[in-house]
């Protein structure tokens, strides 16, 4: 027997990301359409635990779906790993009604749903909210697309220096478990090479690389890394290549939290409402404890038991295709 609901709450967790806005307009925007009095949660699982809860209507989200960051705020619960922590947040959904949540996070704020779907009758919702897309089941997550664009915009920057003084620019991007940041910015900003946590790094073969190009007058050399490549971060990639071709001028730049925030592309605003929208639409029809993916542009909905890291399993074709293109 599926359970109606009637009154919901929304919350984002875990790191932001851009788009989180878009996406929590449309869930209270798609619960007020259909007669739902939504709530949205401050913090995440820490607003639920501390009852930081408020009515949303369709005017609270106005003039937000450009904006990045989260009006609801996030942050990190360690109380709601807990069984007690789980409890108490029962307590509040029950005292005010709420018979639904969706869940705006990665895949850490999902495992807190799982947990909490299976001990209490509280149907859940994810929308995978992470700028780094390490979520198997779903071509987007929202906030991807705006970070690898501050990415590419920034290197793109740094190009011009490079070129200028025909430097050698490491430039490291977030990404501390998956490297898709650094492959799509650094096969956009034509980076000689790209080193991401998916494939071991063969530092061998990246200084023959630039000793094959120095031989060429290669002018411009962009490496970029992603912070969670097994070798180590930029500045360790930087210091074997001092050592080993001190004639090439080296210089290390750390892209850092600019690439978090901003303005959500068209893309994170698009998918972020979309996957709103849906995540509404599966508390309505029944379709529960799953969160909104989207496959070959279809929606996906994966039960959230089965939530995973997207890990290893970049196509060595890609590669390939960096080499060509840098040669
Ligand atoms: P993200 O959602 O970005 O991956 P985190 O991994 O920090 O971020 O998770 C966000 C929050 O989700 C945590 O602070 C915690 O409150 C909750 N959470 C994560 N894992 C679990 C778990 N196994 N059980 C219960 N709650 C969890």
């Amino acid at each position: 027997m599926e359970k109606k609901v009637s009154k919901i709450g929304v919350l984002t967790s875990g790191g932001d990301s851009p788009g989180m806005n878009a996406a929590i307009r449309a869930v209270v925007r798609t619960g007020n359409y259909h007669g739902l009095e939504v709530f949205g949660i401050m913090r995440g699982y820490q607003g639920l635990l501390e009852d930081d809860i408020f009515r949303m209507e369709n005017r609270s989200v106005a003039n937000i779906i450009q904006r990045g960051g989260t009006i609801l705020k996030t942050a990190r619960c360690k109380e709601f790993r807990t069984p007690e922590g789980r409890d108490r947040a029962y307590q509040v959904l029950k005292g005010r009604g709420i018979d639904g949540l969706v869940i705006i996070g990665g895949d850490g704020s999902f495992r807190g749903a799982v947990e909490f779907s299976a001990e209490y009758d509280i149907p859940c919702i994810g929308l995978a909210g992470t700028i780094d897309k390490d979520i198997a089941g779903t071509d987007f997550t929202i906030g991807f697309d705006t970070a690898v664009n501050t990415a590419v915009e920034a290197i793109d920057k740094i190009r011009d220096t490079a070129d200028a003084h025909d430097r050698l620019f490491i430039i490291e991007v977030m990404g501390r478990d998956a490297g898709y940041i650094a492959l799509h910015s650094g096969i956009a900003c034509g980076a000689e090479n790209i080193l991401i946590p998916e494939q071991k790094t063969d530092i061998e073969a990246v200084v023959q690389s630039l000793q094959e190009k120095e031989r060429r007058k290669k002018l411009v050399n962009l490496i970029v890394v992603a912070e969670g490549d097994e070798f180590g971060g930029a500045n360790e990639v930087a210091k074997v290549i001092k050592e080993r071709l001190p004639n090439i001028e080296t210089r290390v730049a750390i892209l850092g939290h600019i690439q978090r925030g901003g303005a959500p592309t068209c893309l994170d605003r698009l998918i972020a409402s979309r996957m709103g929208y849906h995540a509404v639409e599966s508390l309505i029809h029944g379709r529960h404890n799953v969160f909104v993916g989207i496959t070959n542009n279809r929606m996906n909905y994966i039960p959230l038991e089965q939530v995973h890291k997207k890990k290893g399993k970049i196509s060595p074709e890609w590669m390939k295709i960096v080499k060509i293109l840098a040669s």
